[in-house]
């Protein structure tokens, strides 16, 4: 395809929450509403994927730790669950959904058939007890992702796990799951044989799993065990393996290293007209997970060629923030979308820098006038995703210039990151863009980022960015997208 072709219709969509839906002719769609009505017609039945975990040694019991053991029956037609939950150790006084707004999926709860109070969804316990088993029942709200060919089902976990209040400082938790005939279930969280052992931020940050019957396949690369679900029967398996592994590969780049030891894809194909992936996103309770959706007809040439499936792993980069400072990292991602898929032979190198042009062009020319901060923060529902997109990566952008250049190319904005990662590690929970600044620039030594940020985050204006297409700079355009084949695992020939 041409490169003009391609960039029109790669136009960046609206993104909901961290997801990314792309649309033609620059339509957002919208995550609710008549666009996802929409969605779901053309997907017909719900369609999801699930993926696979190598199986892992139980974690070790600690008799004095307070432990949970949840038992989940996912109902025949995968419309919801019955759940008991036995808790040892800890003293609870209610149950919780995971998120506020899931409350209404709660349908009702018991303890040895009596019936609880569940005000808001939450399940108050008639007395704390440090012993004892509860019931309740919760039926899933209409799914968010559905594809033609399977009958597999994508639930995020705050549709059927609470969690007990107040929260013991440590706890063991497991879940057993009992599956109508032949079901399957694919979650990112630590398993031995049938039993998950979520960690603590399984429950209190949301993250998609698969029910029923769906493909699945592990391998590992980069020193990442990668687990994929797929709904559907394309793209096939070798496909999907070389389209993941290689950006997989591609991330792990910026450092030598991927930032986690797992990674678990699910992937809903769906007829998308000519796009080659339609919407990705990115979920971390428990675990890294990230939700694909591709055309089933994209040849895996197309597939790999295309941005989002490096755009939601290089996320796993960088900490979660709050919506006001999501100008950062999903300005960093989107940079990085474009540079390491160039080093790693994925795009070219024109039509890396044409990308990037045209898209801080396409920032220039959409927002509302807020300063960048707001505008981020309101995005979901101003629907200015472009301009916090492609603002933030142009201060991506700059900040590699920057530090290029004086360093003589011994610091760039990837070592940098990959330094700073270490920070916030696998963290779940969001924080400030102080952190993610601070830690920048001293991963960087250099001390201009911090401030640099804070311009950034207070400005009205689309940025200027000489850096992009001045003859000036042409030089250390063409090192910061230059090949990293060995670092990539793979030829870094470009193949278009
Ligand atoms: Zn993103």
């Amino acid at each position: 395809m041409t490169p003009g072709t391609s960039l029109r219709r790669r136009c960046f969509a609206r993104i909901v929450s961290t997801g990314h839906w792309r649309s033609r002719a620059n339509t957002p769609w919208v995550l609710k509403g008549y666009n996802l009505m929409r969605l779901w017609k053309i997907g017909g039945l719900l369609c999801l994927l699930g993926c696979a975990h190598a199986a892992e040694e139980p974690p070790p019991r600690d008799p004095s730790r307070a432990t949970a053991h949840y038992t989940v029956t996912i109902f025949d037609n995968f419309g919801g669950a019955t759940v008991r939950v036995c808790f040892e150790g800890a003293s609870v006084r209610e149950l919780v959904p995971v998120g506020d707004s899931v409350g209404r999926a709660l349908r009702g709860a018991w303890v040895e058939g009596e019936t609880l109070d569940t005000p808001r969804g939450r399940i108050l316990l008639r007395q704390p007890s440090r012993a004892s088993c509860v019931d309740y029942e919760t039926r899933f709200g209409t799914p968010t992702f559905r594809a033609s060919d399977s009958s597999a089902a994508i639930v995020s976990q705050t549709q059927w796990l609470w969690r007990p209040e107040p929260f013991p400082h440590e706890l063991d938790a497991s879940v057993r799951f009992v599956l109508p005939a032949d079901g399957q279930v694919s979650l990112p969280w630590p398993r031995s044989d049938a039993i998950y052992f979520p960690e603590q931020s399984a429950f209190f940050t949301s993250v998609y799993g698969v029910f029923g019957s769906f493909d699945r396949q592990s391998f590992s690369v980069a020193s990442t065990n990668v687990d994929i679900a797929r709904l559907g029967s394309r793209p096939a398996d070798d496909d999907t393996r070389r389209w993941l592994g290689r950006a997989v590969q591609a991330t792990a780049s910026l450092g030598g290293r991927f930032p986690r030891d797992r990674v678990h894809f699910i992937v809903v194909p769906m007829q998308s007209q000519g796009q080659q992936v339609v919407f990705g996103m990115v979920r971390r309770g428990g675990g890294s997970s990230i939700v694909l959706v591709p055309s089933p007809d994209a040849t895996v040439e197309e597939l790999e060629g295309d941005w989002v499936a490096v755009h939601e792993l290089s996320h796993l980069w960088l900490p979660r923030l709050y919506a006001g400072d999501r100008w950062i990292s999903e300005g960093i991602a989107t940079y990085l979308q474009e540079v390491l898929r160039a080093r790693c032979g994925l795009q070219s190198n024109e039509r890396a820098w044409t990308r990037l042009q045209e898209g801080f062009e396409r920032g220039r020319r959409s927002g509302t006038g807020r300063q960048l901060a707001s505008e981020s923060r309101d995005m979901n529902r101003t629907g200015a995703y472009h301009r916090v997109y492609w603002a933030g990566a142009a201060f991506a952008l700059e900040t590699d210039v920057l530090l290029r250049k004086n360093s003589d190319d011994e610091m760039t904005l990837l070592r940098a990151i990959s330094d700073a990662q270490r920070v916030w590690g696998s963290e779940a929970r969001p924080v400030g863009a102080s952190v993610l600044l601070k830690a920048l620039q001293e991963a960087s030594g250099a001390g201009f980022i911090e401030e640099l940020g804070e311009k950034y985050a207070a400005r009205a204006e689309f940025p200027n960015i000489p850096y992009v297409d001045s003859p000036e700079y042409r030089e250390i355009r063409a090192r910061i997208t230059s090949s990293a084949h060995e670092a990539c695992g793979v030829s870094a020939e470009s193949s278009r």
